[in-house]
């Protein structure tokens, strides 16, 4: 019998009801230490007392009042962001998938704006993940999304991940945009290169395609930068952010140039809920906290002192793990062992870690992480390889 959630996922059976920091507490009292930040998005850690407080305060003001009006929460979040990046302007979603579905609008249209309506084909990658709308299945076009959902959205065509020739050779006068993660998540915590970025935008450039850089799981502080391309100096026409931004608050966005947003007139685009006062008030905090050089220096010393102890981890266990990949903290371990074997070991000891493709587990923890956590993370990592090794 059909349980009454929607059984699209296999859960592992804990129940939490209570978090603190990059810990979580479960129904049975069990602690465990979070390193998956609810999928890279607790940037802050669970129940941070600034965070509860901007949310709080807002809660007692003003929840939703629609996009009919001004929303002051919401220009000052679009400020911070517009101060602090390549972009001009911002629309708010309440998801990643949102913003997928907005930048592939945005781009197309920019395209139709400037009299070449034919040029609708958008570049992805193999192993992407855009979210799991229609139009965002179309686009990563995995077979396990995309079976038996078909039609799928035309338009979009996958080419072997971050292979700049193939890129170099698919770009026609039909090509829109490349849209691609500077760091793949789901797909394996996998770099983009920064001469491979470097390329990309040359080649956008040179050809009038519009870049895309999807950063809703890199983005936000967990590469060590404020969003994780400008660790190659160059900057996308249009970025789709989410998950942390909101510290654990839905709340997604879409960055653009005013170039490239030229064609989003009003009328063009909307959402009830987008940019409400709530996830915006929650927002502007984190922007706040994380935006700041010296927060961003700190992810960095914390990330080189996890990346040192998981180098250690590795050869200590050279039968589980290959390699750690990633930069900042969003971080890989790439694994012998099945990935799933060890993320369900971690369970056993008390330690929460994500699998993603590529038989890696993903290290996500809060960006604010103590030291002592990374410690105990590392010490509860070493239990649940030994706990393999045995089994
Ligand atoms: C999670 C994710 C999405 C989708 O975001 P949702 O909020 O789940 O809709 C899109 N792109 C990337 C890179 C993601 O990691």
């Amino acid at each position: 019998m059909i349980t009454p959630v929607l059984p699209t996922y296999n859960r592992a059976p804990m129940a939490f009801v209570r978090g603190e920091g990059s810990w979580l507490w479960a129904e049975d009292g069990r602690r465990y230490l979070d390193l998956g930040a609810g999928i890279a998005v607790n940037a802050l850690g669970h129940a941070n007392p600034a965070l509860v407080a901007a949310l709080t305060e807002q809660a007692g003001k003003l929840w939703h009042v629609s996009n009919l009006y001004r929303i002051p929460e919401q220009e000052k979040l679009a400020e911070a962001l517009v101060a602090k990046t390549f972009a001009d302007t911002v629309f708010f979603t309440n998801s990643g998938t949102e913003a997928a579905e907005l930048a592939i609008k945005m781009a197309r249209k920019y395209h139709y704006e400037k009299g070449q309506p034919d040029r609708v084909e958008i570049i992805t990658f193999e192993g992407a993940f855009h979210g799991r709308s229609t139009g965002a299945i179309a686009a990563a076009g995995s077979e396990k999304m995309v079976k038996g959902f078909g039609p799928l959205m035309p338009g979009f065509r996958q080419l072997k991940w971050a292979d700049h020739e193939a890129i170099r050779a698919a770009i026609t006068d039909k090509t829109c945009a490349v849209l691609i993660e500077p760091v793949q998540g789901e797909g394996g915590i996998r770099i983009v290169p920064d001469q491979c970025l470097k390329g990309l935008r040359d080649l956008c450039d040179s050809t009038g395609t519009l870049l895309i850089f999807d950063e809703v799981q890199c983005g936000m502080g967990r590469s060590g930068k404020l969003f994780a391309h400008e660790w190659s100096g160059i900057a996308p026409d249009i970025m789709m952010v989410a998950k942390g931004i909101g510290g654990g608050f839905p709340l997604g966005a879409v960055l653009a140039t005013e170039n490239a947003a030229s064609g989003m007139v009003a009328g063009t685009h909307g959402s009830t809920y987008g940019g409400n006062p709530l996830a915006c008030a929650v927002g502007a905090k984190v922007m706040e906290i994380v935006a700041d050089e010296a927060f961003l220096a700190e992810v960095n010393r914390k990330a080189a002192l996890f990346r040192q102890g998981l180098e250690s981890l590795i050869a200590s266990h050279p039968a589980l793990f290959e390699a750690v990949r990633g930069e900042g903290l969003i971080l890989g371990l790439k694994c012998k062992a099945p990935n799933t074997d060890i993320v369900k070991a971690g369970y056993d000891v008390g330690l929460l870690t994500v699998p993603a493709a590529d038989n890696v587990i993903r290290l996500l923890p809060a960006l604010n992480i103590p030291d002592a956590d990374i410690a105990s993370a590392l010490t509860l990592l070493d239990q649940a390889a030994t706990r393999v090794e045995a089994a």
